[in-house]
């Protein structure tokens, strides 16, 4: 019945190629009719240049706060300016805890992994370990980083990830760390995954050194259903991931926590390519289907879905990135494609 009313989102462009995705994601929902009203927010270079040290001024936050929902683009750090990232400061102020990375081949992008049937998703723990931001001079010459690990957040994250198992029908969790070496950092990960999972009995579950899992990850890739890790080691296992399925230029995400949920693509700003309409949105506009199903509109979800996987298999206006051969479509001509496919 609320189907009709629409929801609001917070839409922050960000940086770099940012603007440009955006623009474009924003062009096939409305092409699709998706029943969402677009509150835009600043956030990144500019608000570091406006000297708002964390890089996302009050009113963002507030927006944020009230919709619930955001769909954003890349933020940097411009040298100079801001002490820490607008990413980091965004995830922390609303406790996005979970850091959700679907790897699934896409229909028309080939790769050396096609036909495998890789279809995995990577929960990334998203506000502590290393990214705490706890790092000092601990003499001159010496810099010393903490890495934090909570019982609580390992948790959680373990929780989210039994969660998305079930709700997503898949049969197992694999808990990934260097408990072997950080027995209690990686190991409370490892410790609290065992017992955590324990009490979902229809999951398998299983432990992987994470070394082993990156081997494994490239070896067999096809094994994984959900895979959850530390922040760093999520982090640099999805960028991975990423490059298995076509890379970062169709590589979707969403951060989860209790009270928001923020949407956005695993690339950066990409600055060689910005302004310059070479950027693939195929990323953003995943993200934005995430978002789509996240508010209940998956009809909508899927018909998007459905035009731009037959984009993607026509093959004919395809990003560089992406391209079967020659140069590459741009970014508009690639839009037009799925907007013509919405059919
Ligand atoms: P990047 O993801 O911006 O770029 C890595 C490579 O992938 C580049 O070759 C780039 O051209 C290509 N690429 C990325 N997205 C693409 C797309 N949509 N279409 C086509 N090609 C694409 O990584 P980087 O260069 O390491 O980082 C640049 C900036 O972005 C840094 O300031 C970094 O801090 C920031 N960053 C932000 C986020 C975020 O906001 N979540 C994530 C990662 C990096």
């Amino acid at each position: 019945p609320g189907s009709r009313t629409k929801a609001r989102v917070t839409a922050i462009p960000g940086d770099g190629i940012g603007p440009e995705v955006m623009r474009a994601t924003r062009q096939v929902l409305d092409a699709a009719g998706a029943r969402l009203e677009w509150e835009e927010a600043l956030a990144g270079a500019e608000a570091f240049r406006r000297g708002i040290a964390s890089g996302a001024p009050r009113e963002t936050l507030d927006s944020i706060e009230r919709n619930g929902v955001a769909l954003k683009g890349p933020l940097e750090t411009p040298v100079g300016y801001g002490e820490t990232s607008a990413n980091v400061a965004l995830r922390k102020t609303f406790e996005m805890y979970g850091n959700i990375r679907p790897v699934r081949e896409l229909p028309g992008i080939r790769t050396p992994f096609s036909g495998r049937g890789i279809d995995f998703v990577v929960v990334r723990e998203n506000v502590e370990d290393l990214y705490a931001g706890i790092e000092y001079m601990q003499t001159p010459g010496v810099a010393l980083g903490l890495k934090l690990i909570t019982e609580p957040g390992c948790e959680r994250i373990v929780g989210l990830a039994a969660a998305l198992a079930a709700a997503e029908g898949r049969r197992k969790v694999t808990v990934a760390t260097k408990a072997n070496i950080m027995k209690l950092t990686e190991g409370m990960l490892k410790r609290v995954g065992e017992r955590v999972l324990m009490e979902h009995p229809a999951l398998q579950h299983e432990h992987m050194i994470v070394d082993n899992c990156a081997h494994q990850m490239v070896i067999r890739p096809e094994q994984f259903d959900v895979v959850v890790m530390t922040n760093m080691n999520g982090d640099i296992l999805s960028d991975l991931a990423a490059g298995l399925v076509g890379g970062l230029g169709v590589a979707p995400s969403a951060n989860l926590g209790d009270r928001v949920a923020m949407f956005e693509a695993v690339h950066g700003s990409a600055p060689q390519i910005a302004g310059k309409g070479l950027a693939n949105p195929t990323a953003l506009l995943l993200s934005s289907l995430m978002m789509l199903r996240h508010i209940g509109d998956f009809a909508t979800a899927r018909r998007v879905e459905h035009a731009l996987y037959v984009t993607l298999e026509e093959g004919r206006e395809l990003t560089g990135d992406i391209a079967r051969e020659g140069p590459g479509a741009s970014t508009g001509a690639f839009v037009d494609r799925v907007i013509a496919n919405l059919g």
